[in-house]
């Protein structure tokens, strides 16, 4: 790790903390973070010439596989046409017939730039559209880091243990309200106590970035009938979910119907890319069509949207999801196996290809239950695994996805290496 070791050494020098986004920095688990210099496949490999089977997969969007010579070949060939027009082009309205067409709720979309400007351009809509000021997230949700969000917030707000951020005033903060996952009841007393103030709801329908944590039977019904009867909008963010548990997301999968939905990961195919979509009524507020504004230079540039369609096209194959979750399911099955085996306690939540294996005994059903793992334990599990070349999210509060990309024999080798690594924790 000499390479790595001294290029984030050069990096804490010119960029704070040494990194672009916080997780990055390995911080929670205690190790020098690799510096990757490429991906093929399911693998990636780091500047020391290691190389990892990945299960990170960039947080999500990989979920072909890194550099997928299709993906690949299209993009290239965008290139040569120019990076950005800042102009209208073919491949937005391909893009928006394709999301409208495979996500139910979907009559309308705008394509931004990253998951951060969907949800964040979808409570100003719901603001405008309800004409409140208030939002409802859930503990250990992560939205991405607009000021609105930033508050009780998963992902690395969660690993870190940031509650709240300094910069965010008392006013924006007063506007976030949080209730507890898969609690209704925690929903129906904040609506109670703020009559008539609640513009949206918005949940992750299976949580990923507190680990991975599904929805229990009626909580996304619940939280529709609730939203329905007092004029509330639901979001759905499926910025994770969407394209990953199948082609019409957790919509689709749970059958319940949100007013909004945010997407993002994999839509852009591994550049960045974002999109709200929802019902027409709704949508029709956007300027230049209605007074509620949102622009971006990059909204729609060609070259990451051209990435993102490649990737929903080979996703919309026949079979595409039924032989990755088959095959993300019996591994998943395995892994929790191999815990058992050691005698080590183990919570198993996954859903179709993401997954969370939280330590300790669970269940795991929200930010609280989340938060009783032992991520001393983690940390040491982490380390191994990543000695054994497995790359896994440097948190205990993180999905874990596996690609199409991933073969049998990566499989077999990660279950191998596991093994070994769970024993040596005894
Ligand atoms: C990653 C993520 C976001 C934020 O997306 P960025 O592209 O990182 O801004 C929002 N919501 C969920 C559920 C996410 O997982």
């Amino acid at each position: 790790m000499e390479k790595s070791e001294k290029l984030f050494q050069r990096a804490k020098a010119v960029i704070p903390g040494g990194v672009n986004s916080p997780v990055r920095a390995f911080k929670a688990v205690d190790g020098t973070p690799p510096y990757i210099a490429g991906a093929q496949g399911c693998y990636i490999y780091d500047v020391d010439g290691n190389e990892y089977v990945d299960f990170v997969c960039s947080w999500g969007p990989m979920i072909l596989g890194h550099a997928h010579p299709q993906v690949i070949q299209a993009v290239q060939e965008a290139t040569t046409r120019g990076t950005s027009f800042g102009a209208n082009c073919e491949i937005e309205v391909k893009m928006a017939e394709f999301i409208v067409d495979a996500m139910p709720s979907i009559e309308k979309v705008r394509m931004v730039s990253s998951g951060t400007e969907a949800t964040m351009s979808a409570i100003r809509l719901a603001r405008a559209y309800t004409d409140r000021p208030k939002i409802v997230k859930f503990e250990g949700c992560y939205h991405g880091h607009a000021d609105s969000f930033l508050s009780k917030a998963g992902s690395g707000a969660m690993t870190f243990g940031i509650p709240g951020t300094p910069g965010v005033t008392p006013a924006t903060a007063g506007d976030t309200l949080n209730a507890q996952y898969n609690d209704l009841d925690s929903v129906e007393q904040l609506i109670e106590e703020n009559k008539d103030q609640i513009a949206a709801i918005i949940v992750e329908p299976v949580a990923g970035n507190m680990g991975v944590v599904l929805p229990q039977e009626n909580f996304l019904q619940g939280l529709r009938d609730i939203t329905t009867e007092h004029g509330i909008v639901l979001i759905f963010d499926e910025v994770i979910t969407g394209f990953r548990l199948g082609l019409g997301g957790a919509q689709q999968l749970f059958g319940v119907l949100p007013d909004l939905t945010t997407l993002g990961k994999i839509i852009g195919g591994g550049l960045p890319v974002g999109a709200f979509g929802g019902k027409k009524e709704i949508m029709d507020l956007l300027a230049p069509e209605g007074p509620v504004y949102q622009a971006g230079t990059l909204s729609g540039n060609p070259l990451a949207l051209t990435a993102g369609y490649e990737t929903l096209s080979i996703l919309s194959e026949q079979g595409f999801y039924e032989k990755l979750n088959a095959r993300a399911e019996k591994f998943f099955n395995n892994v929790e196996e191999n815990f058992k085996e050691a005698g080590l306690a183990c919570t198993a939540n996954h859903i179709g290809s993401m997954a969370c294996f939280f330590f300790t005994d669970g269940p795991v059903t929200d930010y609280h239950s989340a938060a009783r793992s032992d991520t001393a334990l983690f940390a040491k599990y982490f380390e191994g695994m990543l000695k054994g070349g497995i790359y896994l999210a440097p948190s205990q509060f993180e999905a874990s996805f596996i690609s199409a990309a991933h073969s049998q024999d990566a499989l077999a080798r990660t279950l191998d290496v596991h093994r070994k690594v769970l024993q040596s924790l005894k």
